[in-house]
């Protein structure tokens, strides 16, 4: 271990911009042996892990480092995944430069992170190939049934933890596929959907139904599945597009319905709108308006369906964008144009399609109440860029789930999303939990793993209690 000091970073390779512009395959190779065994090295095995600290699993990382730097990787894999329900997913898609890599002290020293996702991915990967990833574990039958609304990260981890309990399971999603925004939402060249299929057949192999193409609001209310399971986990997700505030002439794409009919695509599956061009960035003057992960994926997802140029217009400065750094540093290099500190003003065009986007130069101004320079217009700073396609990607809000729901006493917060007692994630309905990016706002996979399996303890205790109670009684 220790070796930082003459071992230099290195990440896995990369494949070459050009050839990866030309198909949705994921952008790195895998590790070589040699080279996980060497950066796990670099490691100095802190007293105090602050990568730990940085890693919303709490993932014991040190630990798996020295393991994999010995070659001991079944060892490894073990315990990676004593803390996390999809290890090698994190390890591809966790932004990790603000996370555990960002907290790294050897990054803080100027030395360059230990490259802890990528050696994460490799030893799970290494871990499927050998066939050391078992089972999943159930424990004996304790009676109790379990009901989970979405099959995302949340509610797949909620779902592998109480069926390890004993629990019956029936996960419940409008989709045609388990998975949530794992498949239909992030693009295969950030998480290939063989790596999500794998998981989800090693929960239907452990005996969880999945009830797919069952929306809650239309094909049952929520208090029909509060009254056929002991306790239910609402893991929804949030899926209402923020809209672009400004005249439209012609229609914005939302980035969703972009994105998912691209991973359709990816599937085999016709998609009328692809091939009627509504969601087809081919030969088009491509632009996304928004500077989140969800912007990042629509460009170079722009750029592999042959789009004649790509630019991404964001109102304030690469320093200040939510997305991660290293994804904007791939577009780039993939050919995305971006525009820093520049928001539409209009929608050009007409009912066949834009013809381009007007928009103004920014600059920030004084922080708002969120801490935050809010961005200003530049006076007389209006400009038009072509536009063939324009795809709006300006975050997500919840869905009006009482309503939706049929349960006005399930109480939400401003935002819209779930509220939830702090430590345990009940709802304001007894019996009731609610998991992800529903109590969060849009966030992160790893904290939608975090708390579904945070969920599911709590579950498991209440279920538990509520039987004492009626036996007592
Ligand atoms: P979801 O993954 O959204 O799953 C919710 C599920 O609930 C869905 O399957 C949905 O169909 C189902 N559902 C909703 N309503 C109902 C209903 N009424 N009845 C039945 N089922 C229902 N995070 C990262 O960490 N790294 C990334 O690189 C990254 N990239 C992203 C790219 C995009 C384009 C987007 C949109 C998000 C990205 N995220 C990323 C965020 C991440 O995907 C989410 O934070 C995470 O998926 C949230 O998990 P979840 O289980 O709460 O919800
Ligand atoms: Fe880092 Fe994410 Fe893995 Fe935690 S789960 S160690 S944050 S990559
Ligand atoms: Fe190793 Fe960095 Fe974690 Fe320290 S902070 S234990 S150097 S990975």
């Amino acid at each position: 271990m220790l070796k930082f000091t003459d071992t230099h970073q290195a990440y896995p390779p990369k494949r070459d911009a050009e050839d990866r512009r030309r198909d949705f395959a994921e952008i790195y190779k895998a590790f070589g042996d040699k080279a996980a065994a060497l950066q796990s090295a670099r490691c100095s095995q802190c007293g105090i892990p602050f990568c730990q600290s940085g890693c919303p699993l709490q993932n014991n990382i040190p630990d798996w480092l020295k393991l994999a730097a010995e070659g001991r990787l079944e060892e490894a894999y073990a315990e990676s995944s004593a803390t996390s329900t999809m290890p090698e997913i994190c390890g591809r898609i966790c932004p990790q430069d603000r996370l555990c890599e960002g907290a790294c002290v050897i990054e803080q020293s100027g030395h360059g992170t230990v490259t802890i996702g990528a050696v994460e991915q490799y030893i799970t990967d290494t871990a499927w190939g050998e066939g050391w990833v078992e089972p999943v574990r159930r424990g004996p039958d304790n009676g109790l049934s379990a009901g989970i609304i979405g099959a995302g990260p949340a509610g797949l981890s909620a779902a592998e933890k109480l069926a390890e309990a004993g629990c019956s399971v029936t996960v419940y999603d409008r989709y045609d596929r388990a998975g949530g925004l794992l498949v239909y939402g992030i693009p295969n060249f950030k998480l290939d959907k063989a790596v999500v299929a794998r998981r989800v057949k090693r929960l239907e192999e452990a005996g969880i139904e999945f009830r797919l193409g069952f929306e809650v609001g239309r094909d049952a209310q929520l208090a029909d599945l509060t009254d056929r399971h002991d306790s239910v986990l609402i893991a929804t997700g949030v899926y209402k597009a923020r809209e672009l505030s400004c005249p439209a002439g012609a229609p914005a794409v939302p980035a969703l319905d972009y994105l998912t009919a691209s991973n359709r695509m990816g599937f085999g599956e016709a998609v009328a709108d692809f091939d009627g061009g509504r969601l087809n960035a081919a030969a088009k003057r491509v632009v996304v308006i928004g500077g989140g992960d969800t912007a990042m994926d629509c460009v170079r997802t722009a750029v592999r369906q042959g789009a004649k140029s790509v630019t991404c217009l964001y109102r304030r400065d690469r320093a200040n964008m939510p997305g991660s750094a290293r994804e904007v540093k791939h577009a780039e290099e993939e050919g995305v144009v971006f525009e820093w500190l520049a928001a539409p003003d209009a929608i050009m065009g007409n009912a066949q399609g834009p013809t381009a986007v007007r928009a103004h130069r920014m600059r920030l101004g004084l922080p708002g109440p969120d801490g935050r320079q809010a961005p200003e217009i530049h006076p007389g700073s209006a400009h038009e860029i072509p536009a063939d396609l324009v795809i709006a990607a300006l975050g997500f809000e919840a869905e009006d789930l009482p309503t939706l729901f049929g349960h006005p006493d399930l109480t939400v917060t401003r935002r819209g999303t779930v509220k939830v007692d702090g430590p345990s994630l009940m709802t304001s309905v007894p019996g009731v939990f609610a998991a992800g990016d529903i109590v969060r706002g849009a966030s992160l996979v790893v904290w939608g793993i975090r708390d579904g399996m945070d969920a599911a303890g709590s579950m498991l205790k209440w279920m538990s209690a509520q039987r004492a109670r009626v036996a007592a009684e």
